[in-house]
């Protein structure tokens, strides 16, 4: 319990830095999410659009290229002539090592449809998930800030999710660092943009070792898990699946419906998930933000001192 909060003192930004966060996180999502970027679809140049500008953030934050100055790792789609590319920046640890941190959020979206009878044709992709690749650069902006961790952070917008997780499927075959030295992924895959919450959703619950281990490094910073098993399906949609599948441990976080000071908010809008009306709103709250960051930061910290003692413990829960 004392070396969980000493990492949450730890991660706990100053003032001033906590308005820059958000105005980051909010300049990033619209841009990802502009019609200009027409719903960030895979084989669309828009989309390399997206990637070149992941790249330019992780290249001013300072993380590390991949190889020759790039941070594209791209790979072949079935049926389509042009290359995708997840973009993928780097924290190198302190001392040499193979163990890795793996922070995950899909850039890709629906792109255009062209639906009879419907007026706005772009599904722009904000919740799902120009605000996940936000918080990923941003949680990335952070840790630069700090001296190199135990471990290599690795950084990844992964490309082709909606059609198929085609991006983190490459990555899994192809790692950075080995695939078995993954001490865990940390998928972001919608963010809190509904004001300051005080609960939260861990996915998956089941077939896991680690929850727990993440309930007590939350309650430390006054979230209150809520567990309904009703969301523990949704990590099938996920990237962390094929994580899991192959025993590396991962997951997705999401806030929930209580207000901070326990009032319940509504509930979030899915209905607009994949459809042209997921759209930076003019109601959303971004105070909840860093608050959303600073949970996923301080998960990282943990598992970055305590790299061996989680695993998957149910496999086939995780077959595809
Ligand atoms: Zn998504």
């Amino acid at each position: 319990m004392n070396q969980i909060l000493a990492v949450v003192l730890m991660c706990v930004l100053p003032l001033s830095s906590r308005a820059q966060v958000v105005d980051n996180f909010k300049t990033h999502t619209e841009y990802l999410a502009s019609d200009e970027l027409r719903g960030r679809g895979t084989g669309s140049k828009e989309i390399r659009l997206a990637a070149e500008y992941i790249a330019g953030q992780f290249k001013s934050i300072g993380l590390k290229p991949i190889a020759d100055q790039s941070y594209f790792q791209q790979f072949p789609i079935p049926g389509q002539s042009e290359m995708e590319a997840n973009v993928i920046g780097i924290i190198p640890a302190a001392s040499a090592t193979n163990r890795s941190l793996v922070f995950t959020a899909h850039y890709d979206g629906y792109g255009v449809r062209e639906i009879e009878g419907q007026e706005d044709i772009i599904y722009n992709g904000a919740r799902d998930n120009a605000i996940g690749v936000a918080a990923l650069i941003e949680i990335a902006r952070i840790f630069k800030t700090e001296k190199a961790a135990a471990q290599n952070l690795v950084f990844m917008a992964t490309a082709a999710e909606e059609s198929g997780k085609h991006g983190s499927r490459y990555y899994i075959e192809h790692p950075v660092y080995p695939l078995q030295e993954i001490t865990i992924c940390l998928n972001i895959d919608g963010f809190n943009v509904s004001g300051s919450r005080e609960d939260y959703y861990v996915m998956p619950r089941q077939g896991v070792d680690f929850v727990d281990e993440i309930e007590t490094i939350a309650a430390s910073m006054g979230w209150f898990h809520v567990s309904p098993d009703k969301v523990d399906h949704m990590n099938r949609s996920f990237d962390t699946v094929l994580f899991l599948a192959k025993g590396i441990p991962a997951f997705t976080l999401w806030t929930g419906d209580r207000l901070k000071g326990g009032k319940t908010a509504p509930p979030i809008d899915f209905g607009r998930i994949h459809t042209p009306d997921d759209e930076v709103n003019k109601n959303w709250n971004w105070e909840g933000v860093e608050d959303h960051i600073a949970l996923y930061k301080a998960i990282a910290d943990y598992f970055l001192n305590h790299p061996d003692n989680i695993s998957v413990t149910d496999l086939t829960l995780f077959k595809e």
